[in-house]
């Protein structure tokens, strides 16, 4: 049987699984936010490339750390037009994954 004990326990094992993919991915973006460069080391969002809403998966690949400031202007636009307001082309990694949802 399946206790409380349990439960608690697996939702910790999963937090911090997920919480180890953020930091990694954080790290691997030199803890810099990838739109507008701002140190997110501390305080950072997961913004997904393609959004959930559009068929856009919950994989690494479709994941990127950025500040809240910049997650939250990005929803209200799409990718590309967001980009235009953005000078940012320093994160090859980043470039490198939105091309591969963008060059097809
Ligand atoms: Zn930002």
């Amino acid at each position: 049987m399946m206790t409380l004990e349990h439960v608690r326990r697996r939702q910790k094992i999963q937090y911090n699984k997920r919480r180890g993919k953020y930091i990694q991915l954080v790290n691997d973006y030199l803890g810099l936010c990838p739109y507008c460069q701002c140190d997110i080391r501390s305080n950072y969002t997961i913004d997904h490339i393609v959004p959930m809403t559009s068929s856009g998966g919950d994989g690494i690949d479709n994941l990127v750390p950025c500040c809240s400031g910049c997650n939250s202007q990005k929803n209200s636009l799409s990718l590309v037009l967001f980009l235009g307001t953005r000078t940012t082309n320093n994160v090859e990694r980043y470039w490198k994954k939105v091309g591969n949802w963008y060059s097809v």
